[in-house]
């Protein structure tokens, strides 16, 4: 008996939008053959954060102290939570928020979710699409390129609108992209706008200048602004420059376990107006029952204490910062003499190397450097939502700084030298 099939198998449109090339699928093929299988792979593609000793030490007591709490582990592995999430880490978060950002919000602004990226999944899917009257929606993305993981999160295709972004030069070889707001318009059929700060791919950090203009904009047009703050404030506040986190009830604000330290938890927070929080929560009943109760649990202490603001303030940022700086460093030298530039590193997990008039596709770049034993994330993924192909997009690639320094350092020589060898015409 074979498992071969007679027939074709058919699957419906719905079915079909995930059959084709998905890069966020080939990014996570990616990391998990690099996990199970090759080692000596050098992945400088994913999101996988750092196994930070002082961070997981805490995971490890935390771990510990749930199993010692009499017939708490049993409960916490033992009972679905409501589909909002548990109530207790809920109500421990309003409170920490409260305190330390001054949001005015309450347990009916958040819920939880199976990771920001089923968080997405939602709000994109409630915010775009076909409206009663039959108007079909769009979610503007004012600042490309942006997060791989956002394409194809919608149920209808082409949700997506991006706007090119401007670009400044605060160095000779760094380069940072600020919102183009004479590009950037609303139009009527705008479900909602959508940035994450830090952003995915370039490390940018959006300004607080510009955090208020797409506030105001939100606001005049009538629609929600989206903030992706899986790197951001306040935690896990991989942050390099001063910034402030923001909200307001026309905004929705997400955030994430995952680069804290715990991707395995699968652990997403929205905070937003009660009535997109009941409907994340509906909608987390039909799709899943309930997220997932470790994630809530195993830190519910570090956020009913607030230790988890002082763990992201004064280890993982320090940590993240440092291993930036390093890279860069080292890119810098190595590249010397060719035409490259650096995104401004102003957060996140990765550099994202602009190659101008690289001879070559990112996507060539990415297979070279493959097939020489690194892994990183070609650029063209990131132009998620543009009408047009943009060579820029084309001629960059993100580099994660996340790993062990001998597995980086090893990974950006390799860059470096078969990035050498392709503008001299190899
Ligand atoms: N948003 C951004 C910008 C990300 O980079 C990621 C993961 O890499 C996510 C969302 C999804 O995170 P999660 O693990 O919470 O689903």
């Amino acid at each position: 008996m074979g498992c071969g099939r007679k027939h074709k198998m058919n699957f419906s449109e719905f079915g079909s939008r995930f059959s084709g090339s998905i890069g966020i699928n080939e990014l996570m093929d990616d990391l998990g053959a690099a996990l199970s299988g090759d080692r000596s792979m050098r992945m400088l593609g994913g999101g996988n954060p750092a196994h930070i000793p002082a961070v997981q030490a805490c995971f490890r007591e935390r771990m510990a102290a749930l199993l010692e709490d009499k017939g708490r582990f049993e409960d916490v592995v033992g009972n679905y939570d409501g589909p909002q999430g548990a109530s207790r880490f809920i109500e421990a978060l309003s409170d920490l928020l409260r305190r330390d950002t001054g949001w005015d919000i309450g347990p009916e602004n958040i819920a939880l979710t199976n990771g920001s990226q089923n968080s997405f999944f939602m709000l994109f899917n409630l915010f775009s699409g076909r409206f009663p009257g039959g108007q079909e929606k769009r979610i503007l993305l004012p600042l490309s390129p942006e997060y791989i993981g956002y394409s194809h999160v919608g149920l209808t295709s082409d949700i997506f609108r991006a706007v090119l972004p401007k670009i400044a030069y605060p160095e000779d070889d760094l380069f940072k992209y600020h919102v183009d707001f004479e590009r950037l318009s609303v139009s009527r059929d705008t479900g909602a706008m959508c940035i994450s700060r830090p952003t995915n791919p370039s490390g940018n950090m959006v300004s607080d200048d510009e955090m208020q203009i797409l506030r105001e904009l939100a606001d005049t047009s009538g629609i929600p602004l989206v903030v992706d703050s899986a790197y951001g404030m306040p935690f896990p506040n991989i942050v390099f420059e001063p910034a402030r986190a923001v909200w307001d009830p026309g905004m929705v604000v997400c955030l994430s376990l995952s680069k804290f330290g715990l991707p395995g938890l699968r652990t997403g927070i929205v905070i937003a107006h009660p009535d997109i929080i009941r409907m994340v929560s509906r909608m987390t009943a039909v799709f899943s029952l309930a997220p997932g109760s470790m994630g809530a649990a195993l830190t519910y202490e570090l956020v009913r204490s607030g230790e988890i603001i002082r763990l992201s303030h004064d280890i993982i940022r320090p940590f993240y910062k440092a291993k930036a700086q390093r890279a860069l460093a080292m890119l810098r030298t190595l590249l010397e003499g060719l035409p490259y530039a650096i995104h401004q590193p102003g957060g996140a997990l990765f550099l994202w190397l602009w190659l101008k008039g690289l001879p070559v596709t990112s996507r060539d770049l990415y297979n070279r450097l493959k097939a020489r034993g690194v892994l990183v994330v070609p650029g063209h993924h990131f132009c998620v939502g543009l009408d047009e192909y943009w060579k820029h997009g084309d001629e960059c690639i993100r580099v994660t700084f996340a790993q062990d320094d001998t597995v980086v350092e090893e990974g950006i020589a390799l860059i470096a030298d078969e990035v050498r060898k392709i503008y001299a015409g190899g």
